[in-house]
C-alpha cells in the first residue's frame, strides 16, 4: 500500500504537472543540501559565510594565487565525491522517467549528483567541479599529475590547470544558457528547487517561463526573491517535497 503523502498538494497543480507537454526543472545549491553539501548563501552554513568568494572563485584570485584556488577546488571536489544523490535528485530522474513528452534538467549546481542519480542530461549552468580544464586552452584534462607543492600544469601548453566552473566575473558556456534559455520559453511548468535566485543569469530563467506563460513552483525551505511571483511555493526540503509530488503524480 502507498505511503499517505503527508502534503496536500493543490489539485490545480497536480492536473497540470499531469497535463504538462514540457516540464523544467531549474536547481540550486539547495538540492544537495541534504547529500551534506553546504549551500552559498545561507547565513551560518553557506560556504560564502566561512570563505570569502572574491579570494577563492574569481579569475583574478587564481592568478593572484593559484594554489590557494586550487586546493580548495580539491577539498570541495572530495566533498562532492563522497556525497550521495539524496530523494530529492532521485525523484528529478524519476519525473524525467515517468515520459512526460519533454523534460529539461537545469542546474546551477557543479557537482554531478544529478547525473549519478540518473537524470540524463542536465544542462549546467557553472560546469562541473569534477572536470579540470587548461587554463588558457580551455581544454579538459581527465588525468593530471597533482605535484604536492604547485598547481598541475597542462600536458600541451604547460599552463595551469583550473576547475571546469564558471567563476564570478566569467561569461556561461554559451550552448548551456542557449538551452536553459530555450527550456525556459518553452516549458509549461517550470519547478524551481533549493535556488536564492540571486545568481544571474539563472535567476531570469523563472521570469522568462512565466512571461512564456509558465507555471513557476518554488520548493525552498525559506523565502526568496522569487517566492512572491511564483505561482505555488512548497515550503519544504526538496528531499522531502519533490519525492510527495512525483508520488501525487500517480
Ligand atoms: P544559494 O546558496 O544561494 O541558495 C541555496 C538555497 O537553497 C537557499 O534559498 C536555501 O533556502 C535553499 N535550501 C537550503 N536547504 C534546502 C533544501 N534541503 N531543499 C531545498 N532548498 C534548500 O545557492 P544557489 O542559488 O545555487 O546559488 C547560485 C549559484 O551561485 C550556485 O549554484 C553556484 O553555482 C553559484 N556560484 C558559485 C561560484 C563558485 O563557487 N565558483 C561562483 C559563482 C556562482
Amino acid at each position: 500500500m502507498a505511503t499517505p503523502s503527508p502534503f496536500a498538494f493543490d489539485g490545480d497543480l497536480i492536473a497540470a504537472l499531469r497535463r504538462a507537454r514540457f516540464i523544467a526543472a531549474l536547481t540550486g545549491a539547495g538540492i544537495s543540501a541534504e547529500s551534506g553539501l553546504a549551500t552559498f548563501r545561507d547565513a551560518q552554513t553557506g560556504l560564502w559565510a566561512r570563505f570569502d568568494p572574491r579570494e577563492l572563485a574569481t579569475p583574478s584570485a587564481f592568478a593572484r594565487n593559484p594554489k590557494l584556488v586550487w586546493d580548495w577546488y580539491a577539498w570541495r571536489r572530495e566533498h562532492v565525491a563522497a556525497a550521495h544523490p539524496n530523494a530529492g535528485h532521485l525523484a528529478l530522474a524519476e519525473l524525467e522517467q515517468r515520459g512526460v513528452p519533454e523534460f529539461a534538467l537545469i542546474t546551477q549546481n557543479v557537482d554531478g549528483l544529478h547525473q549519478r542519480a540518473g537524470s540524463r542530461s542536465p544542462i549546467e549552468l557553472h560546469g562541473n567541479i569534477t572536470r579540470v580544464k587548461c587554463s588558457r586552452e580551455g581544454t579538459v584534462v581527465e588525468r593530471w599529475n597533482a605535484p604536492p607543492d604547485a598547481v598541475p600544469r597542462c600536458a600541451n601548453c604547460g599552463a595551469l590547470l583550473r576547475p571546469d566552473v564558471v567563476w564570478f566575473e566569467e561569461m556561461l558556456p554559451e550552448p548551456a544558457l542557449a538551452a536553459a534559455d530555450a527550456a525556459a520559453r518553452r516549458c509549461n511548468v517550470l519547478l524551481v528547487v533549493g535556488t536564492s535566485a540571486e545568481v544571474y543569469p539563472a535567476a531570469a530563467l523563472p521570469a522568462l517561463a512565466r512571461r512564456s506563460g509558465a507555471i513557476i513552483v518554488e520548493i525552498n525551505p525559506n523565502a526568496t526573491p522569487l517566492s512572491a511571483a511564483a505561482d505555488y511555493v512548497l515550503r519544504g526540503a526538496a528531499g522531502v517535497v519533490l519525492p510527495a509530488l512525483v508520488a501525487a503524480l500517480d
